[in-house]
């Protein structure tokens, strides 16, 4: 249980660390604006675990689709302009999960804001950009210390670890 906590928490970690930089060098997709149905959304059981990666998550829903399965993130505030790069890189790391269990590639995740759904597309560079920021993150996770990767003081109002995070804006 430990082991899924931290692993989730590294996840949660890297997702708001260098998503800025990886995104201009990887030209992620920005997401497509849908409308979905939320009737027969399925929730999960337990985390999805790719031990090869060490990757594990729980995305919120699982959708079945002709034949498809899409892995939904809900968000709880309304939705940006365009996803951010945190939540395209989660949704990234749910289709892999969802492809590496189920065997079938999912063609792409959804994000569920409160106002408005995202699309984002699992492309094959999408999954090299964030199978490189796993790597990074693999190669860094030692350190004792990881620069910020931004200048967004509305982002560290929102994060998880404001409160022990020494180069917070606010
Ligand atoms: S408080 Fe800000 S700088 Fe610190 S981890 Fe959170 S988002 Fe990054």
């Amino acid at each position: 249980m430990l082991y899924i906590v931290l692993a989730l928490f590294l996840l949660a970690l890297v997702f708001f660390w260098q998503s800025n930089r990886q995104r201009k060098a990887a030209g992620l997709p920005g997401g497509r604006l849908i409308y979905t149905d939320t009737r027969g959304w399925g929730k999960l059981e337990k985390p999805l675990f790719y031990a090869a990666l060490e990757l594990t998550g729980k995305p919120d829903y699982l959708i079945e689709k002709n034949g498809q399965i899409i892995p939904v993130e809900v968000k709880s505030g309304r939705a940006p302009d365009a996803p951010y790069d945190s939540h395209i890189y989660q949704v990234a790391a749910y289709c892999l999960l969802v492809e590496k269990t189920y065997k079938k590639r999912p063609p792409y995740g959804l994000i569920h804001y409160q106002n408005r759904d995202f699309a984002v597309d699992y492309t094959r560079e999408l999954e090299e950009s964030l199978l490189d920021l796993l790597a990074d993150m693999k190669r860094d996770e030692h350190k004792n210390e990881v620069p910020r990767s931004h200048e967004q003081a509305a982002r560290c109002m929102k994060c998880g670890f404001r409160k022990v995070c020494d180069q917070r804006l606010m």
